[in-house]
């Protein structure tokens, strides 16, 4: 396939590399002239680089899929007068996969229905990890027949697909798993530095949590302790993960989802709160992946 993406950040740069080692031609635009230049390089020039969003909308392609920080983004990339909307051929599927609110991705993918393009929602899960080895979890909303015909495009860079029913409910599953995640960081960045204050080591303790009843992904595969774990970002100081100020993000998204329809989100709302104090102590602190949340518990 001819694919266009859009967004090659810390997730984008190695899903558009992962679509490379898959096979297609791929043209790449970011607004940040070096993410553009680290993927062509890394792909041997296998990727082609574009000068503008326009630019690649016109380059006659299957799909285009777009991974961004934010709903902002996501507005001025498809809905902005150089935008895709305005740009793309009725014929390309568009597939945003960044992270951004219910109805958000309700009110693009209907505007670009109204073009006659057909969009899914697909946000991910998995971190830079999954990103980098090709096993995300996607969470896809749209229409079911569009999904099946592109479920193998999702297979190249991820391990679980899923269908999750009509437009915007990929996002809907992903804040609800995100809620979770930024819960459970706290609360083993917590019994982390608990544990260790009262003086036990802290490898000991994680092999006690991750065979123990308090065992999760965030003890388990994404420590919040220097150390413990060699390729968790808390072992390159908290660089290159999944930033404090997108989680707060994620956690923003679910508390004004569960607004709309009056849900009691209690912990999401008192982790988004954490996170906010956590970004707002320390200069650089939103930047940090967001498992440096321990720092707030931590000497
Ligand atoms: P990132 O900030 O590293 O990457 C976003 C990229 O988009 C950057 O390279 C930025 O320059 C580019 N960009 C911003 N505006 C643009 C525009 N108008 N046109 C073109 N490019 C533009 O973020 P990330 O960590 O890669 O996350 C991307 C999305 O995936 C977010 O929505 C995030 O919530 C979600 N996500 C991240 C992780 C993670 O672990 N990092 C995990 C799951 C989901």
């Amino acid at each position: 396939m001819k694919i266009g993406f859009i967004g090659l950040g810390n997730m984008g740069a190695p899903m558009a590399l992962n679509l490379i080692k898959a096979g297609n031609e791929l043209v790449v635009f970011d607004v940040v002239q070096k993410n553009i230049d680290s993927v062509v390089e890394q792909s041997k020039n296998k990727a082609v680089s574009a000068k503008s969003v326009k630019e690649l909308a016109q380059s006659k392609l299957d799909l285009i899929l777009t991974m961004l920080p934010a709903a902002q983004h996501v507005r001025s990339v498809y809905l902005g007068a150089d935008g895709l909307l305005e740009n793309v051929s009725p014929s390309t599927l568009l597939v945003d996969s960044s992270t951004i609110d219910p109805q958000t991705a309700r009110d693009v993918c209907a505007l670009a229905k109204a073009k006659g393009n057909d969009m899914l929602d697909a946000p991910v899960s998995g971190g830079t990890g999954g990103a980098q080895a090709g096993t995300l979890t996607f969470m896809v909303g749209g229409e079911e027949t569009v999904f099946n015909a592109y479920k193998s495009f999702f297979q190249q860079m991820g391990k679980n697909i899923f269908y999750c029913g009509g437009t915007g409910n990929g996002q809907v599953a992903k804040v609800s798993n995100n809620m979770l995640l930024g819960i459970s960081m706290i609360a083993t960045a917590e019994a982390m530095a608990l544990g260790v204050e009262l003086g036990m080591d802290p490898k000991i303790l994680a092999s006690i949590i991750n065979t123990s009843s308090g065992r999760c992904w965030s003890s388990d595969t994404y420590n919040p302790y220097p150390g413990v774990l060699e390729n968790a970002p808390a072992s390159r100081g908290y660089s290159g993960g999944f930033g404090t100020d997108l989680m707060l993000k994620d956690l923003g998204l679910a508390v004004e989802a569960a607004k709309s329809i009056k849900q009691p989100v209690m912990l999401g709302g008192l982790a988004a709160q954490i996170y906010q104090t956590f970004s707002k102590l320390g200069s650089g602190h939103g930047h940090l992946d967001f498992s440096a949340v321990i720092q707030m518990f931590k000497k």
